[in-house]
């Protein structure tokens, strides 16, 4: 094998946990390759947050950090301890790139382009002289005798890695690869997806969103999940981070049968009181079209879709000519929108997919892999539940950098 076929380090992916890993064994000094099978690096990347890449959760307390990962939090207490959030602050400010704290704790680069996350990455390893093969899909990774690894290409080239990171993301590849050096490898599964509709007034109301609702989830009658927060309509449905962080029970109960989303437009508001506000705004604009008067209490395009819903009708009436009845059925009706769920947007809308390597697997003091010592697992390839908010970026940060630093010190030690 050629000299320049070998190196301390192959990181086999290059998204931010790759990237991290790469920068940081070639900051300390390692003769690092990284492979990515796209044509350019970070792509996922540069579509985070919105375009925006909500890059970390900015609470610093490190164990109320972790509380956000239920089953992984003991595991993950290790690697955090070596690189924290606040390392995350001044590892992306020292760059030249200063973070901003959004609602719940949200973090996103000052300049609120994802694009300039990827730049700091890349420049990061370019700087360190990582070498870069982009438009190379790893197919394989054989152990050898040695310890070290044997990296197989599509384009039927292999490199020798005394070290291989695993920072392929979830599906793909990755999975095979793993499961064929032995590892326990969960299927992964859409997770924090938006959920989808196939009633039209919802598509309808794309890009319109309610700051405070409370949503309702049932099966058979009853109700199963009640959540309350900020929803937003799309084109396909509903989303926004309350839904997001409930997809996964709405998930389950549309494997047991059909599911009902009831939004309460008006949760601290009894029916009664609202009836009686609805009243007033009616004798106040008793000659007025209630497709006029009704965007009073809430956004105009919503007051249009459920005056115009089938079992209401009250657009074109006047005020003073809608009845009791029909009054109550509209008060009902902005307590209980309701409509069906009919499924999940797929795994490629997927925030978060569960699955990955099983963490008993896993050696947290430096992320290496306990079937094999040379290989460093990271990033979205763990299996490790989380919620959305920049958790999963940070531990991409985190993961990444622990293994690079570590990569270095055992390549010296050879
Ligand atoms: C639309 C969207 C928005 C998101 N927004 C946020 C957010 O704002 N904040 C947040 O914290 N998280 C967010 N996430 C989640 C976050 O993007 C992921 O957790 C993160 O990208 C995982 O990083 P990773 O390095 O583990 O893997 P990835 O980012 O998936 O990168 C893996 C890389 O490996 C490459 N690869 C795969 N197989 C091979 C192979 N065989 N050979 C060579 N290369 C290979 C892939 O092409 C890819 O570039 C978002 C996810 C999506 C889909």
């Amino acid at each position: 094998m050629q000299n320049n076929r070998i190196f301390d380090l192959i990181v086999i992916g290059g998204g931010p946990s790759g990237m991290m890993c790469a920068g940081r064994a070639a900051e300390l000094g390692s003769r690092v390759l990284l492979t990515e099978k796209n044509k350019d690096l970070g792509k996922k990347l540069s579509l985070t947050g919105g375009g925006r890449c909500n890059i970390t959760n900015a609470e610093f307390d490190t164990r109320a950090f972790l509380a956000n990962f239920p089953e992984a939090k003991e595991f993950l207490f290790s690697p955090f301890s070596k690189f924290s959030i606040q390392d995350t602050f001044n590892f992306f400010e020292k760059k030249g790139l200063p973070l901003v704290v959004e609602g719940r704790k949200r973090a996103f680069p000052k300049t609120q382009n994802a694009n300039d996350v990827v730049a700091v990455m890349k420049n990061y390893i370019k700087k360190n002289n990582v070498e870069i093969k982009s438009g190379m899909k790893v197919t394989g990774l054989k152990k050898n005798e040695d310890g070290t690894f044997s990296v197989q290409t599509k384009s039927e080239e292999t490199f020798i890695g005394k070290k291989v990171a695993l920072a392929s993301g979830i599906g793909g590849e990755g999975v095979t690869i793993l499961e064929k050096l032995g590892h326990t490898v969960k299927e992964p599964n859409p997770n924090l997806v938006p959920l989808t509709t196939d009633a039209k007034w919802i598509h309808a109301l794309s890009g319109v969103s309610l700051s405070f609702m409370t949503i309702r989830f049932r099966q058979d009658g009853k109700n199963k999940i009640k959540k309350t927060g900020k929803i937003l309509f799309t084109h396909f449905g509903i989303s926004g981070p309350l839904v997001l962080n409930t997809s996964f029970e709405v998930k389950k109960l549309l494997e047991k049968g059909s599911v009902t989303a009831s939004i309460d437009m008006f949760p601290d508001t009894e029916e009664n009181e609202l009836d009686r506000r609805v009243w007033r705004l009616f004798e106040k604009n008793k000659n007025k079209l209630l497709k006029n008067i009704l965007p009073e209490m809430m956004e105009k395009s919503l007051a249009e879709q459920i005056l115009n819903l089938p079992d209401i009708q009250l657009a074109e009436k006047e005020a003073n000519a809608v009845t009791k009845e029909e009054r109550k059925a509209l008060v009902k009706k902005m307590k209980d929108l309701s409509f069906p769920i009919t499924g999940t947007l797929g795994f490629e809308k997927a925030l978060i997919a569960d699955g990955g390597v099983a963490l008993t697997e896993v050696n947290f003091t430096n992320m290496t892999s306990k079937i094999h010592p040379n290989l460093y697992l990271l990033g979205d390839v763990l299996d490790i539940n989380r919620p959305s908010g920049g958790f999963s970026l940070q531990l991409c940060w985190t993961t990444g950098w622990v293994a690079g630093s570590d990569a270095r010190k055992t390549c010296i030690d050879k």
